[in-house]
């Protein structure tokens, strides 16, 4: 009858994890993006002395259209 279970944590735990700030803001709608939210998106960039740098950018998913 017993099921083991090796669930780690309780979905309230799991939703408030979600519910965290990540310090991260949106570069398209400028608010901050909770840890379900955030997408990290590699951007390359020209810099002024013609040499390209890569560097991330922060979206939330529904801003940069995912679903
Ligand atoms: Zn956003």
């Amino acid at each position: 009858m017993a099921q083991a279970t090796k669930m780690g944590a309780d979905s309230a735990t799991l939703e408030a994890r979600r519910r965290m700030g990540t310090g991260h803001t949106c570069i398209r709608c400028g608010s901050e993006i909770t840890q379900g939210e955030l997408l990290m998106v590699r951007v390359v960039a020209m810099e002024t002395n013609g040499r390209p740098r890569n560097r991330k950018v922060p979206y939330h998913r529904k801003c940069y259209g995912l679903l």
